[in-house]
């Protein structure tokens, strides 16, 4: 008996260590499930996800103009291809149109901040303001209640991303740049992501919208992607949203 209660309370405190220990580390969204985006004591946005699954995602970032918006969504219409748009909420504001465009054709709408601003440069308030401010214009005039959040300029540092949590948002980076902002034009846009290093399972592609060559591009990349084997899937559909870390480069990664 004395035997069983010593094993028992030694069950015990190795429980309570192993609580503390992953309460230093972990941060609970609710009772049972875990999340972590600490990598060795600093905080990091999610830039890809490991996965055994041939799949990728494509995300746009929309903070300039809307005249390429409809290309791209007809281009995305006929390769039967869903994707994830970043809006700003100046964007938002200007091209309401563009905005239910893309929930109508089932695309992930993402918060890219309200004015594009380095989240760094801010303070809690202002950072919160950011987020928040956006999140209230896209819930108006569609009715989506965003999660995926994009940090402008790749901005930020522990308070922005343990701020955007606290919001309700994923930061979500990338790990594939088609340096598409550059202008260099739609064929080195397929060569810098086709040929990518990082285009693997899990993948995250940074595209814009609003740019001179991305449209001419999309069909031909989008081509080219599925000829290697991938399917393209909206982030909402590629990361995990509960029981996960993440490694260095930001690659989320299963508990
Ligand atoms: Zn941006």
């Amino acid at each position: 008996m004395k035997e069983a209660m010593r094993r028992l309370r030694n069950y015990g405190i190795f429980v309570s260590m192993l609580a503390v220990a992953l309460l230093g580390s972990y941060q609970y969204l609710s009772g049972y499930t875990t999340v972590s985006n600490n990598v060795n004591g600093k905080e990091m946005p999610i830039c890809s996800v490991e996965t055994k699954e041939k799949k990728v995602a494509l995300t746009f970032e929309s903070a300039w103009g809307d005249e390429d918006i409809a290309r791209i969504l007809e281009i995305l219409k006929k390769q039967e291809v869903r994707a994830t748009f970043f809006l700003t909420g100046e964007w938002v504001e200007k091209y309401p149109e563009g905005v239910k465009a893309i929930r109508d054709a089932g695309h992930d709408i993402g918060n890219h901040s309200e004015s594009h601003r380095s989240m760094g440069s801010l303070n809690e308030e202002e950072q919160k303001e950011e987020i928040m401010s956006v999140h209230r214009k896209v819930e108006e005039l569609t009715g989506v209640r965003m999660d995926l959040f994009r940090l402008p300029y790749d901005n930020y540092d522990d308070a922005v991303i343990r701020n955007l949590q606290s919001c309700g948002y994923y930061p979500i980076q990338w790990s594939v740049d088609s340096f598409d902002w550059k202008d260099y034009g739609a064929d080195s846009i397929q060569e810098v992501v086709l040929s990518h290093e990082r285009l693997d399972n899990g993948a995250i592609i940074l595209l814009h919208s609003g740019t001179k060559y991305t449209a001419d591009a999309l069909e031909a990349l989008i081509t080219g992607i599925k000829e290697k084997g991938y399917q393209i899937v909206p982030v909402s559909e590629l990361i995990y949203r509960e029981e996960y870390h993440l490694d260095v480069t930001g690659r989320q990664i299963k508990d």
